[in-house]
C-alpha cells in the first residue's frame, strides 16, 4: 500500500485547516492537507467577525480574499418587537479591525483552500481520514480516497481541523455532551429581491422572534441573503411538512422580515442541523492537536465559528511549529489555557443571551455608550483582551448589569 511521510498532517481544508497549514509552510515546516470533499463544498458559517481578518493577515491569505468582492459587514443589528440595537465595529473597546465579511462560504474556503496550495502546501481532496493509531507521539493515518483506494500517511504530528467530521474525537473517543442546552437550525439562502437600498447588506440582522428562537440574515454582495432560523430542538421540531414549508411557515414568527422574504426561491432545500452544540474531553494529547470545531462549537450567536476556528488554527500551528523544531512548548499553557478562556467568554455570552439578560442590556434605553463599546469589542470576537471588563469578569458583568436594569424599570414604575 502507498505510504507518505510528512512532518504535520493537517485533517481538514475549511478556515481553520488553511490558516494551520499556511503559518507552517510559512515557517518551512513539511505539511499537507487530506480533505474528505471536492472543493467548492458548502458548509453553513457565513458571517464573519472582525478578529479573523488578524489571522488569514498573518498567515498571507487576506490579500486574495480582499480581490474577491464579497459583503463588507461592519456592524451587527439585533430586533426584538419594535426595538433595535445597532453595533458599529468601529466604536468598539478593543483596537482592532472594524469590519469583515459576510461570505458564501464554498466560494471562500475555496479561495482559501487554493492560496494555501499556492504558498505549496498539498491538498489531497476527496480524500477521507477513516482511522489513525499512534506509537508515541509518531502517527499513522489511514485514508480512503473516491474510488476506495487507501494509502497511509505516516506524520509526526496531527492538526485535527475536520470541523464537524470531528475526525480526532470521535476515534479517540473524546467527545463529550456540551453543556449548553439542545440547539438546532433550519436555514438556506434567498433571492433578496426585496432587500432595501442603503446600509442593509453591511450587517448582519438577529431578529428574536419568540423567547429562545431567532433568525438570522446575512447579506451576500451577489443579492442573495442568507436566513437561519435558531431555537431549542423540540421548536425547530414542532413545524412539520417539508423543509421549505417549515421554514415559509416559521417566517411569519418574524414581523421585521416577513413580507421581504415570503415565497422568494430557495437557492437550496432548507438544510437543518440538530443539536449542533459539542465539547471534547480534550484538546491535545501526544501527536495530535483539535482545532475550530473538531474542538468545540457552542452556538451561531455571536458568529464566532470560523473566527474561533481561524484563532485555534494559529495558535496550534505555533505550537506544532516549536515542538517540531524541537524548541519547549507548554500546550496547557500556551493552548488549552488560551483556548478555554475564548470558550468560556463565549459560553458565558451564549448563556446570556437565552437567559435574556443579554437582551435587557442590549436594549436598555437610554443606551450606555461605554457599555456598549465594550459589548461591541466581543461582538467583534476580541475576547482576549483583558483590559475590557466585559471579557475579564465575563461570567458576573452580564447578570449584574441585568440586575441593575430590572432595579431601574422597578424604581421607575414605582414614581409612575
Ligand atoms: C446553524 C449554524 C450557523 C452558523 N453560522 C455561523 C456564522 O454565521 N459565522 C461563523 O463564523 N460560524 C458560524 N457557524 C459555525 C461554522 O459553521 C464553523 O464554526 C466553521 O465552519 C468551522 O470551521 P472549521 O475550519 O473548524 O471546519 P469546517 O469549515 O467544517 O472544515 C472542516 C473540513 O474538514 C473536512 N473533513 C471532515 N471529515 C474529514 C475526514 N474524515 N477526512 C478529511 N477531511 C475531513 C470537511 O470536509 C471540511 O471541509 C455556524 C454553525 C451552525 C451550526
Amino acid at each position: 500500500m502507498n505510504t507518505e511521510n510528512v512532518d504535520v498532517l493537517v485533517i481538514g481544508a475549511g478556515p481553520s485547516g488553511c490558516v494551520s497549514a499556511s503559518y507552517l509552510k510559512n515557517n518551512n515546516i513539511d505539511v499537507k492537507i487530506v480533505e474528505k470533499s471536492k472543493f467548492p463544498r458548502y458548509v453553513i458559517g457565513e458571517s464573519l467577525l472582525p478578529r479573523c481578518m488578524d489571522h488569514f493577515e498573518e498567515v498571507g491569505l487576506l490579500e486574495a480574499l480582499k480581490k474577491q468582492g464579497y459583503q463588507v459587514k461592519k456592524g451587527a443589528r439585533f430586533l426584538k418587537e419594535d426595538k433595535v440595537c445597532n453595533f458599529d465595529f468601529s466604536k468598539k473597546f478593543t483596537e482592532g479591525w472594524n469590519w469583515t465579511w459576510q461570505v458564501p462560504r464554498a466560494h471562500f474556503d475555496n479561495v482559501l483552500a487554493e492560496e494555501t496550495q499556492k504558498k505549496g502546501v498539498p491538498i489531497d481532496f476527496e480524500n477521507e481520514v477513516i482511522d489513525v493509531s499512534f506509537d508515541g507521539s509518531n502517527s499513522k493515518t489511514t485514508v480512503k480516497d473516491k474510488d476506495g483506494n487507501l494509502k497511509y500517511i505516516n506524520a509526526k504530528y496531527i492538526i485535527d481541523a475536520s470541523g464537524y467530521g470531528r475526525v480526532l474525537p470521535r476515534l479517540l473517543d473524546l467527545i463529550k455532551p456540551s453543556s449548553l442546552p439542545k440547539h438546532s437550525s433550519i436555514f438556506t439562502i434567498v433571492k433578496d429581491i426585496n432587500r432595501p437600498k442603503g446600509n442593509e447588506g453591511t450587517l448582519i440582522t438577529f431578529d428574536i422572534v419568540k423567547t429562545q428562537v431567532w433568525l438570522w440574515v446575512i447579506p451576500f454582495s451577489d443579492g442573495t441573503t442568507s436566513i437561519g432560523f435558531v431555537g431549542p430542538t423540540e421548536f425547530i421540531n414542532s413545524y412539520k411538512g417539508s423543509p421549505s414549508e417549515r421554514l415559509e411557515e416559521m417566517l411569519q414568527l418574524s414581523t421585521y422580515f416577513q413580507s421581504r422574504f415570503k415565497g422568494l426561491p430557495h437557492v437550496f432545500e432548507p438544510k437543518i442541523i440538530q443539536n449542533f452544540s459539542t465539547a471534547v474531553k480534550q484538546i491535545y494529547g501526544e501527536g495530535y492537536i483539535l482545532t475550530g470545531n473538531s474542538g468545540e462549537f457552542l452556538d451561531p450567536v455571536f458568529s464566532s465559528g470560523v473566527t474561533f476556528a481561524t484563532e485555534t488554527g494559529l495558535l496550534a500551528a505555533k505550537m506544532v511549529a516549536k515542538i517540531i523544531k524541537g524548541e519547549p512548548t507548554n500546550l496547557e499553557k500556551e493552548y488549552v489555557a488560551p483556548v478555554q478562556f475564548g470558550v468560556d467568554v463565549f459560553t458565558s455570552y451564549v448563556n446570556e443571551w437565552y437567559s435574556e439578560n443579554l437582551q435587557k442590556i442590549f436594549f436598555h434605553q437610554p443606551e450606555n455608550t461605554e457599555v456598549k463599546k465594550k459589548v461591541c469589542a466581543v461582538l467583534a470576537g476580541y475576547v482576549w483582551d483583558k483590559t475590557n471588563p466585559f471579557v475579564k469578569k465575563h461570567n458576573r458583568v452580564l447578570a449584574s448589569m441585568a440586575h441593575l436594569i430590572d432595579l431601574e424599570v422597578e424604581q421607575q414604575q414605582k414614581e409612575c
